[in-house]
């Protein structure tokens, strides 16, 4: 296997990884990148970006990912195409094999790999992703202003959309499978107390319908076994999030949903030298602003945690 010397590997390429980057690059630190297996990340599967600051007309996720790395190039860091396979932070310097065919051997490891949307499984859904069906109401949520939407999911992540959901549209029907909620307390209250969210218990999607937009659902009613539609415009997932972690189970400390835990208010992790940023070690934010923020932050850790290894 060919090996390769480095100082600083930055794994996934979305904001949190490509704003580590600028300031790794930038800082004068030979970095690379591996874009990994969705190059550009979550942003790719959305449209307009509406709420990241500098875009006052905004940005499709897409074409802002592509910024985001002319931005790193810009300052030296080099993006590759590929994914990291396995991690050995046994010893130091750290070994990282690529594609299972290369070996990267690096001073520092920024794991900026992110978190997938968990999805219902229908094809529908799939055909109507970024057209109606989405996973994040905060990105998305504006675009269905006075309309009708659906929330999927019990969780505190399906409360917190019903409820953010709720202050833009008109109604919101949080669908949950079960006849309770997994959510918080303090959540179930809020939903419960808010007027234009309708429960619907013990319901699952069957379909969603339309052609080129959500125009509705099919649901079913597990208890009383029965079908019908509702006329919706937007449909909100929100079954929960993977974080994309499995390679580092071995080495790094994580919490019971498998995300990263860094130290508060950095971006340390259990072994010195490795750094986790963005949505792979935030389950609360989740936002491109947030994620880039914590990219930055954790370029300014492996600086510090590099300078002393000189
Ligand atoms: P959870 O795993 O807590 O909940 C997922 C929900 O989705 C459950 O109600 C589950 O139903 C439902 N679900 C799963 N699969 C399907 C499916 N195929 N069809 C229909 N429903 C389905 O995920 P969350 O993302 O809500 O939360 C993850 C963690 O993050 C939790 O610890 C949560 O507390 C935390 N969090 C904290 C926040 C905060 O502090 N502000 C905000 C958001 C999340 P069932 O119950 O039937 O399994």
């Amino acid at each position: 296997m060919k090996e390769e010397y480095i100082d600083l590997c930055i794994i996934g390429s979305g904001p949190a990884g490509y704003s580590a980057a600028i300031y790794a690059s930038r800082a004068g630190l030979k970095t690379i990148l591996y874009k990994g297996f969705q190059p550009g990340g979550q942003l790719t599967i959305t449209s307009d970006v509406e709420n990241y600051p500098g875009y006052p007309n905004g940005v499709q996720g897409p074409q802002m990912m592509i910024d985001f790395q002319k931005q790193a190039e810009r300052f030296g860091a080099e993006v590759r195409t590929g994914d990291v396979t396995s991690v050995d932070f046994s010893s130091y310097p750290f070994k990282l094999d690529v594609d299972n065919k290369s070996t990267l051997i690096t001073k520092s490891v920024i794991i900026s790999t992110g978190a997938s949307a968990k999805w219902l499984g229908l094809k529908s859904e799939e055909r109507l992703n970024g057209k109606g069906v989405s996973a994040c109401a905060v990105c998305d949520g504006f675009f269905f202003r006075n309309k009708i939407v659906a929330v999927v999911g019990g969780g505190d992540t399906a409360a917190e959309e019903s409820l953010y959901l709720s202050k833009l549209t008109k109604k919101v029907y949080l669908l949950v499978r079960k006849d309770f909620l997994r959510a918080s307390k303090i959540m179930q209250d809020r939903l419960i107390e808010t007027d234009n969210i309708n429960i619907l218990w013990n319901t699952e999607v069957l379909e969603v319908l339309g052609n080129n937009k959500v125009e509705g659902i099919t649901i079913f009613n597990n208890k009383k076994n029965n079908k019908s539609d509702i006329n919706i415009s937007g449909l909100f997932i929100a079954i929960g999030h993977k974080p994309n972690t499995e390679i580092f189970k071995k080495y790094l400390k994580m919490d019971n949903n498998g995300y990263i835990i860094t130290n508060p208010g950095t971006t340390i992790t259990n072994i010195k030298g490795v750094f986790a940023t963005g949505d792979v070690q935030d389950k609360v934010y989740r936002q491109a602003v947030t994620a880039a923020g914590s990219g930055c932050m954790g370029a300014l850790d492996a600086e510090r945690f590099l300078s002393t290894k000189k």
